[in-house]
Order: C-alpha cells, then sequence, then structure tokens
C-alpha cells in the first residue's frame, strides 16, 4: 500500500517560507529515487530541479545487477524491464571481452542497457506516484542551516524551510560549494566528444571500420543506435574548446583523423562532452545538509557505474533519514550513512582509475591489459571484478560476525514467493527459520517472517530496509539488543 499522497502547501501569506521535512536539490536519478525512498516512510518530500525539461541527452546506461535488485525489492523492476535490453553480465572490467563468470549469485544476473533519461523518468513517475512534490524551473541557490532546520533560498528568490537539505544536484553542485566540502581528486585528463547522428554509410563497412579501430583505440566507437542512426563517440583532444558546446565539425574532424573517413555522418540529435575528472567529498554530511549522487563523487564513465552508485547512495540514505524524522532513529544511524557509502564510493574511484589506465594506447599499459585478459580465464578473477563494478560483492562493516553479516542478501525462494518481494515497503525484515523469535516492540518498523523453508545457511537474520544483513543469530536478547541498534527504541 502506497503512503498518503500529501497535497502542496498553501503559497504563504505572511511571508513565512513553505515548509518540508527534506528538500531535494536536483531531479537527477539519485534525487528521484531519495524522494520515492522518503515517500515509502511519509516523509514530506520537495524536489526542487533547476532544468524546466527532464535531459535529453540519450546515454544508454546500464542498470548493474546490484541496481536491478534494488529496483526488484521495491516492485519496480517489472515497470523498467521493457524499456530496456538484458545483455549478459560480462565484459564490464575496461571492456575487456570475457564472458560471465559462474558462480554469480543473483536471480538478476544481467546488465540492463536502458536510455538514461527513461530510468529518469521512470524513478520521477515514481516518486511524484508516491507523493513527492517536484518544482522545476527552479535552482537552489543558497541556504542557512540552524539547530532546527535549513533555510534555502532559490535563485528566483523565494525562501523555503525544512529539516532537512539534500544535494542530489550533480558533479558540479552547488549545495557542496555552499557547504564548503572539500573535492579532491584529479581534474580531468582526457576528454570525449559523444553523440547520437545519422550515417552516410552502409551499416557493414561501419562494423569492419570500427572493429579494426578498436583494436587499439578504446575510446572511439559507431554504435547502431535506432534506424539510421548512430551512437558515436571519439576523443575531444584537439578539437574540443571547453567553454562551446561541441559541434557536427568536432566529430567529422575526429573521425576523418582516426578512421580516415568521417562515414557521412549528419543531422545530429544531440551532442555532448565528458571528461575523466576523478574527485570524492571529503564529508557526505554536515549537520542537516547531506550529499549523494554526483554531487559527493565524479569519475570516468568506464564500468558504466555513476548512475548506479548515486541511486545506491539514496538506497542507503533514504530509511535512515526517514527514521530521523520519524522521531526513530538511534543517534548514530545518519552517520553510518556516511562511514558506510564513502568507502564504497573510494573503491570505485579506484576501479576507474585502474581501468582508465588499461585504455592507453601505451605500450605498457598495453601490456597490463593483455596480462589482466589472461588473468580473468580465472573463473575467481572474472568474479571478484565482476562484484565490483556491479556492487554485489560489498560488505558494511557492522562488526566481527560471520562473512555474510554487512552484505547484501540476495532474493530468494520462500513460502509466500520471492524474499525481495516483502521489502517493497522499505521495512526491516526478520527472517526467521527457528520461527521462535519476535520483533516485540518494534513490528511497526520491522516485519517477521517465520519462514522455516527460506534456503538460508543461518537459524535467523535481520535485514535492514536496504537488504543488508545487520544481524546472525537465534538468540532473542541478542536479537532485541540489535534492533535497538538499527531500528532505535521500541514502540512499547
Ligand atoms: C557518457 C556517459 C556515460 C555514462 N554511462 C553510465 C552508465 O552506463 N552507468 C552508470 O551508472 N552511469 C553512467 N554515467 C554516469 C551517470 O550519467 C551519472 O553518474 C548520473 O547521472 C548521476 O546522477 P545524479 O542524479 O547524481 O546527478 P545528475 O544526473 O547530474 O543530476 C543532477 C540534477 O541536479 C540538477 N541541478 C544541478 N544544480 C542544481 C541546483 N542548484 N538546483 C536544483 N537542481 C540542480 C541538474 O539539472 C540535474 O537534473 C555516464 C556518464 C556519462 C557522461
Amino acid at each position: 500500500m502506497h503512503p498518503q499522497q500529501f497535497t502542496a502547501d498553501p503559497p504563504s501569506t505572511d511571508g513565512t517560507p513553505r515548509t518540508y521535512d527534506v528538500i531535494i536539490a536536483g531531479c537527477g536519478p539519485t534525487g528521484a529515487m531519495l524522494a520515492a525512498e522518503l515517500r515509502l516512510h511519509d516523509v514530506r518530500v520537495l524536489i526542487v530541479e533547476q532544468e524546466t525539461e527532464p535531459a535529453s541527452a540519450v546515454r544508454i546506461v546500464g542498470l548493474h545487477i546490484r541496481s536491478l535488485e534494488l529496483m526488484a525489492m521495491r516492485g519496480l523492476l517489472d515497470r523498467i524491464l521493457p524499456h530496456g535490453r538484458k545483455r549478459p553480465a560480462s565484459a564490464f572490467f575496461a571492456a575487456i571481452p570475457k564472458p560471465a563468470p559462474t558462480g554469480l549469485d543473483s536471480r538478476y544476473a544481467y546488465l540492463l542497457g536502458i536510455p538514461q533519461p527513461v530510468i529518469e523518468r521512470l524513478l520521477e513517475e515514481r516518486a511524484i506516484e508516491l507523493g513527492a512534490q517536484v518544482r522545476r524551473g527552479r535552482a537552489v541557490a543558497g541556504f542557512e542551516q540552524d539547530d532546527e532546520g535549513v533555510t534555502v533560498d532559490l535563485a528566483d528568490g523565494e525562501q523555503l524551510r525544512s529539516r532537512y537539505l539534500v544535494g542530489c544536484d550533480g558533479g558540479r553542485s552547488t549545495v557542496r560549494k555552499l557547504l564548503g566540502v572539500g573535492f579532491p581528486g584529479e581534474p580531468a585528463r582526457t576528454e570525449c566528444l559523444m553523440g547520437e547522428m545519422e550515417v552516410g554509410v552502409p551499416q557493414e563497412e561501419i562494423a569492419a571500420k570500427v572493429a579494426e579501430i578498436r583494436e587499439t583505440h578504446q575510446r572511439f566507437w559507431l554504435r547502431p543506435a535506432g534506424v539510421g542512426v548512430y551512437s558515436v563517440l571519439v576523443p575531444a583532444a584537439g578539437v574540443s574548446d571547453r567553454a562551446e558546446p561541441p559541434t557536427l565539425d568536432d566529430f567529422t574532424h575526429q573521425l576523418r583523423a582516426i578512421a580516415g573517413t568521417d562515414f557521412g555522418v549528419h543531422s545530429p540529435r544531440w551532442l555532448s562532452r565528458f571528461g575523466d575528472a576523478t574527485r570524492l567529498a571529503d564529508r557526505y554530511r554536515v549537520g542537516r545538509v547531506l550529499l549523494a549522487g554526483d554531487a559527493a563523487h565524479i569519475h570516468p564513465p568506464i564500468g558504466g557505474q555513476g548512475l548506479n552508485l548515486g541511486v545506491q547512495d539514496a538506497f542507503n540514505l533514504g530509511w535512515k533519514l526517514a527514521a530521523r524524522i520519524r522521531g526513530w532513529a538511534p543517534e548514530a544511524l545518519l552517520d553510518t550513512y556516511q562511514a558506510e557509502r564513502r568507502p564504497v564510493a573510494e573503491a570505485v574511484l579506484d576501479n576507474t582509475r585502474a581501468q582508465t589506465e588499461l585504455l592507453s594506447t601505451e605500450p605498457g599499459a598495453q601490456a597490463v591489459r593483455r596480462l589482466f585478459t589472461e588473468l580473468m580465464d580465472f573463473d575467481e578473477v572474472n568474479l571478484h571484478l565482476l562484484e565490483k563494478i556491479t556492487a554485489i560483492g560489498i560488505r558494511y562493516d557492522f562488526g566481527a560476525g560471520p562473512d555474510l553479516l554487512g552484505r547484501r542478501l540476495p532474493d530468494m525462494d520462500i513460502k509466500q514467493g520471492h524474499l525481495y518481494g516483502l521489502l517493497h515497503r522499505g521495512r526491516g525484515v526478520l527472517l526467521d527459520r527457528t520461527e521462535r523469535l519476535t520483533v516485540g516492540g518494534w513490528s511497526d518498523r520491522v516485519d517477521h517472517l517465520a519462514e522455516s523453508t527460506a534456503a538460508l545457511e543461518v537459524p535467523c537474520l535481520l535485514l535492514r530496509p536496504d537488504g543488508h544483513v545487520a544481524w546472525i543469530g537465534d538468540d532473542q536478547q541478542d536479537l532485541d539488543y540489535h534492533l535497538a541498534r538499527w531500528f532505535g527504541k521500541p514502540a512499547h
């Protein structure tokens, strides 16, 4: 059941700002996902988005296994699947062509190729459906926080008030800059031009030439992206003036320089430029203001991880921030957001740094690439790299305990169907094979599933709303301690 949709506050007549529980700056995938997660817990959310229309640049992004699992946990996957194309879970690491490793422990072990504007639209629609408000064409320009909340200034002069502000406003985040949070890392070393356009030569001719060039140039492609339309990627070096949007001439110049032909490209749909700058925010939270998604981390798109990482930040933060607003969050819960997610981003930055090196045409880098290509024939190496990119290998540090503690629990069959079906409402779940434990006074936040048939190798476990294992055991007293650790004081 969906929470009640709340209606917009009436315009204030006495000059006091409209108030919300949470204001989110930016309606990209991270902001929209966060809003939906908060609405599961009846939090009053406003998204302020500077663009009047959703983005049009059609980056085909891939939803990796963990993101597909999150969508399944909230009942969203069936809505998303018809818009994407399932591809094998392989060849993600530095585009080294290897088959998917055996032993991938997920019901959703594939990549879903889907245009970014489509996933953004679906997430925004879902947030609105659950009752979030989205105001487009309005930009967050300033804010001031105090003990009770944050006063947010919009660029048009309007003032709003909320208990928390979350900057999901992308790599150039205004919120992060206004917070004064450092964003150290490396500036872009290489930039690429990307766009969609029509071509003037037959498909076979393009395919043969592209295959030949990609043996040495990884930052180059022409891929079919619709009837007669191709997605084109070329290096920007030499033609790119960062201050100006790229032109079709920039593309034809680069295509001729690399391929000896411009393939007769014409009629561009859209053209864009991106770089491989790699940066990580020093802090994810300052008081009542938080950062998530590209606002907190940027890195090269190799491996297709940025959107996935942002959506997963939102999934980690949503229930914790909601708990804070609902009044039951244990004191340190909100701090676990940075403690858990910043190291994950750090690791992603590192794997993109490594992959970028492997794309270089330098002889040394090419030799390392050949070595990696050999090593990935070992299934364990292949699996290790794939678990990194798809985020299913993450283990949060919840203290000493079995290996499963802190990891995500894969979906599994249970009496009622499948486990992820029980997580749609964003609540905790006690999965109890002993069938004698209880969630007692936490039953308003945690569901109890007495389930002797579940394919678990442990007697009982507590799942957080984000599907990570928060406790394993069979002792009621120990369970109560951990229920309080993650879900605060019992209601009765
Ligand atoms: C070529 C390319 C390919 C990529 N491929 C992949 C891929 O395959 N897989 C993947 O996971 N990722 C991929 N990415 C990365 C992905 O696009 C980003 O990581 C993702 O868009 C980040 O989402 P976000 O919501 O955090 O930020 P954004 O998408 O940048 O959204 C931020 C939003 O905030 C708004 N905003 C900015 N400032 C303000 C303000 N002051 N007030 C209000 N609103 C504001 C912006 O208009 C925007 O809508 C790719 C990136 C590129 C460039």
